[in-house]
């Protein structure tokens, strides 16, 4: 009987893992063409600094998909990774991100604006990003302190050897480096200590479980001092309201980001921001 009732049970997942499997296998299939047609989107989400400036923008990736509306980058960074398209991706992402902040940055030159761009590290690709980061920086005529590279901290399990000569590399360019979902991946504490690295971004998971008393804000505290201890700066992530805010401006966070500041928006939108801004501050 136990035996029949685990076949139903796989039975009634199959059209479900099928549909998934659909779904993956359309998304190999449509990436590349998407990639070369330039189909792809490059959101902003503004960074603000504790005391409320405005300092820069993370550049998120999406997609809009014929019959599937927008995917999002979990769906399709994975598979970009998996096909060989990251590169490729990557090249895009720097490209139609650091064009956007030379605008902006010539729009507001008081703001000193910056650009995060999510890297992430695969095998025999430092030198490749070194070039690809070093001619977009030229081309768009940006200064290598206004970007900064995101690593995730879970694409860091490699052996430390690799890891430390990638961001040595990186930092060569003068580029700022930063840890991203801190706290949710293997490196420990130490490990920080060993990459030259300029800021630390404070897991979304830690900050949303703040509201709740738990020992988030022990976690948050310890990164922060950890983080200030080592001369970087601690970004909380994924602030979504005035609690949150008001908590890790508390545990001492130097930048925020989250939908309360604002969401992740198609360029235009920053331009009418910015233009707002400059407006607001003229009056
Ligand atoms: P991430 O770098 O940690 O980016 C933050 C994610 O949290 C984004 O999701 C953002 O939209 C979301 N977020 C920001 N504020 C809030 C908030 O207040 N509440 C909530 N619930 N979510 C918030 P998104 O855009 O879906 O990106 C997911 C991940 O995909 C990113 O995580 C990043 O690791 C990766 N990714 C996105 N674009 C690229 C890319 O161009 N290249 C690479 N390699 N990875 C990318
Ligand atoms: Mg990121
Ligand atoms: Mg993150
Ligand atoms: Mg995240």
């Amino acid at each position: 009987r136990a035996k029949n009732a685990g076949r139903n049970a796989a039975a009634a997942f199959t059209p479900e893992l099928r549909a998934i499997n659909l779904r993956r296998v359309e998304i190999e299939t449509r990436l590349r063409p998407a990639l070369e047609r330039g189909e792809l989107e490059l959101h902003f989400q503004p960074i603000h600094t504790i005391a409320g400036e405005l300092c820069g923008f993370e550049a998120l990736s999406r997609w809009p998909l014929a019959g599937r509306g927008l995917v999002p980058p979990s769906e399709f960074i994975p598979v970009a990774e998996a096909t060989g398209l990251l590169s490729t991706l990557t090249d895009w992402a720097l490209d139609t991100g650091l064009a956007a902040l030379a605008r902006w940055r010539a729009l507001r030159p008081d703001l000193d604006l910056t650009l995060s761009v999510n890297i992430a590290p695969t095998r025999g690709t430092t030198t490749y990003l070194q070039q690809a980061i070093a001619s977009a920086l030229a081309r768009h005529h940006i200064p290598a302190h206004a970007l900064c590279l995101e690593i995730t901290e879970s694409a860091l399990i490699v052996d430390d050897a690799p890891a430390r000569h990638f961001f040595m590399a990186l930092r060569d360019l003068g580029v700022r480096l930063s840890i991203d979902d801190f706290g949710t991946g293997y490196s420990s504490f130490a490990y920080l200590t060993q990459l030259p690295v300029d800021e630390v971004k404070i897991d979304q998971t830690f900050i949303s479980a703040l509201a709740d008393r738990t020992a988030s804000a022990t976690v948050v505290a310890s990164i922060v001092g950890l983080a200030h201890q080592l001369g970087l700066q601690a970004l909380a992530e994924g602030v979504e309201t005035a609690e949150q805010l008001a908590a890790v401006r508390r545990l001492g966070c130097d930048l925020v980001q989250g939908y309360l500041l604002g969401r992740p928006m198609p360029a235009q939108e920053v331009d009418r921001l910015i233009g707002r801004e400059a407006f607001a501050d003229a009056d």
